[in-house]
């Protein structure tokens, strides 16, 4: 099992060497927000497990094995990130939130997260129940139960 850290390492470097090929030392440093020499502490972890290349002046590329960790930590912080969307979280929190919950699930909670996203994006229209739900973050009331509240006050007035 590798540490939430070595995975987020994987998860920047597939991100990285997606756009360009390849990633720096500096890039990785600024991706994760930490200095240029703990990446190289860390880059020479991940190259002794076999996770990674590491060539001074080539920069750092994944093996096959580290790939596929890092494409698995990126599929699950875009399926967090998204339901975190969904329930209006931000983007930007959203973003950082994904980063620290992808590491923790179960295989099985992340399908079903997946299944909710997928599920929600796929409704032919605005689905009216998150509607509703925006509605009630605002408000925190139910639109539903507003409209029978508005029932029953017109029944006993009339
Ligand atoms: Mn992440």
């Amino acid at each position: 099992m590798l540490s939430r850290k070595a995975e987020d390492y994987l998860e920047a470097i597939l991100r990285i060497a997606k756009m360009k090929g390849y990633a720096r030392i500096k890039d990785i440093a600024l991706a994760l927000g930490v200095t240029p020499s703990s990446v190289v502490e860390m880059v020479k972890r991940l190259n002794d497990g076999g996770f990674v290349e590491y060539r001074k002046y080539d920069g750092v590329t994944l093996t096959p094995k580290g790939e596929e960790i890092g494409k698995a930590v990126w599929g699950r912080h875009t399926t967090i990130r998204s339901f975190l969307e969904i329930i209006k979280v931000p983007e930007d929190i959203a973003n950082k939130d994904a980063c620290i919950i992808e590491h923790e699930l179960h295989a099985k909670t992340i399908e079903q997260v997946k299944n909710l996203v997928n599920f929600v994006k796929s409704a032919p229209d605005y689905p009216q129940w998150l509607e509703h739900f925006e509605i009630f973050c605002r408000t925190g009331v139910h639109p539903c139960e507003e409209e029978k509240r508005k029932e029953r006050v017109h029944r006993l007035s009339s």
